[in-house]
């Protein structure tokens, strides 16, 4: 049984999953399954997974059968509940909720021991619009205010299936971390009159320094205040509050720059662990249309997140972000 529990200080939800801790791989630092028969995103073992809520099956092909370009299924583990039901629990002063949500991944390709650098513009295309058909499925629970796409990889940064795969969690809640940027973006708008990110890719496309990639219609940079070395951002032009309602047609764009940013990183940084978020307005609510700005936000594990970070909210980088960006462009892309 799930639970999603809100501090009664700050707004910070948390989800209690029992379901996933009863899995003792949880707890072990080498849960990286490398065996190719015993993956169960290998094509040919679709078997091994619940049935696929959704697939790019090119050739037609049955359902749950190889054929697969790309498929989601539900997890296996999933941290929330589909219970009926997401109700709220009331007591006099503790929030809770019980732990209704959707926990899927998305097997990126059928090919095992390949990495996101490696794969095609046109893989990271069909993986951005599978992103988007979930998206656009959780807009109609009207259970979900929230559907977070994420990626893990490699061990250190929490990946226990080594085949290369994302993952997408909806919760009944709005995420801390999406809140704060919602609250930031709401009140520079209301100060400025102006878009907090567009202002950003103004302010980043005229000085350059820490730019790393940039096409019609997407900009990688390196955050100014990047919490880990190599933090990179992936803004779109377009002022868009939603990953989903962004126009199909520069989606292709956007795997461009996704696989070149991909190939900086793992080739500057011999194969980073790092993982990947999607932060998008939540679902159904166009009240941020104006001040909030769909991004992509890639988060190498380099660095130790120890006692001050998690005491002070504070990070230490050693690597400033002018300099990354340097080593990042002079990367050679094939
Ligand atoms: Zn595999
Ligand atoms: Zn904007
Ligand atoms: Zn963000």
């Amino acid at each position: 049984m799930s639970e999603l529990r809100k501090d009664p200080v700050v707004d910070r939800w948390v989800i209690m999953s029992e379901e996933r801790a009863v899995r003792p791989s949880d707890f072990s630092t080498h849960a990286i399954k490398t065996s190719k028969t015993a993956c169960p995103f290998c094509s040919g073992n679709e078997h091994y997974t619940p049935s696929e809520v959704f697939a790019d099956r090119p050739d037609q092909s049955a359902a749950n059968k190889p054929g697969w370009k790309l498929r989601v299924v539900p997890n296996k583990f999933p941290a929330l509940a589909t219970t009926p039901h997401a109700d709220v629990r009331h007591h006099h002063f503790f929030s809770s909720h019980n732990g209704y949500g959707r926990h899927e991944v998305i097997v990126e390709t059928p090919v095992h021991g390949v990495g996101p650098s490696d794969l095609s513009v046109s893989d990271h295309e069909c993986i951005l619009k599978a992103y988007r058909h979930r998206l656009l499925d959780m807009q109609r629970d009207p259970r979900l205010a929230y559907a977070l796409l994420f990626k893990n990889h490699g061990a250190l940064a929490g990946a226990t299936v080594d085949h290369t795969h994302s993952q997408m969690i909806a919760t009944p809640i709005v995420p801390f971390a999406v809140e704060e940027e919602l609250r930031s973006a709401r009140d520079y708008h209301a100060d400025k009159q102006e878009c907090v990110y567009c202002r950003l890719l103004k302010e980043e496309t005229s000085d350059g320094t820490r730019l790393i990639g940039e096409n019609d219609a997407f900009v990688a940079i390196q955050a100014f205040a990047s919490r880990f070395p190599c933090e990179t951002w992936i803004l779109p032009k377009r002022h868009t509050s939603h990953f989903e309602l962004h126009p199909e047609n520069e989606m292709s764009l956007l795997a461009g720059l996704m696989k070149e940013t991909f190939q900086r990183l793992h080739r500057a940084l011999d194969d980073p662990p790092f993982n990947t978020v999607i932060h998008s307005a939540p679902l159904r609510d166009r009240s941020h249309d104006t001040c909030y700005h769909w991004h992509i936000e890639i988060l190498p594990k380099l660095t130790q997140v120890a006692g001050y970070e998690w005491g002070s909210g504070v990070f230490i980088n050693p690597l400033l972000p002018e300099q990354a960006a340097q080593s990042l462009r002079q990367v050679t892309l094939s």
